[in-house]
């Protein structure tokens, strides 16, 4: 897993984007610049226990976290950090995840 996850700034707004976005939400500019955000603050935990079709599947943790003023993001959960849990950020492919720092 590669340290931190990419995020997307407005170049007109200055608004924080995740996932990628084509328009901006906020001020409708079509310009951005990556930002690499490697902590973040849980919000809420969620736990998927099931998934249709998967027969091995494990309960995975989920997690809403604050990564700015201005930006949540769903991660998947690696320990059992729980809400207001300062953690940091990894990202495999496009998918992010976090863990107590
Ligand atoms: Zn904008």
């Amino acid at each position: 897993m590669m340290p931190g996850v990419t995020i997307w700034r407005c170049t007109g707004c200055n608004a924080a984007l995740f996932p990628e976005r084509l328009l901006c939400p906020h001020c409708h500019g079509a310009r951005f610049e990556n930002e690499r955000v490697h902590e973040a603050t849980v919000e809420e935990i969620s736990v998927i226990r099931h998934m249709l079709g998967q027969e091995n599947w494990q309960p995975r943790r989920i997690a809403n976290v604050r990564v700015t003023d201005d930006l949540c993001m769903t991660v998947g959960l690696l320990d059992e950090s729980g809400p207001g849990a300062r953690i940091v950020l990894f990202q495999e492919g496009e998918a992010p995840y976090g863990r107590a720092k």
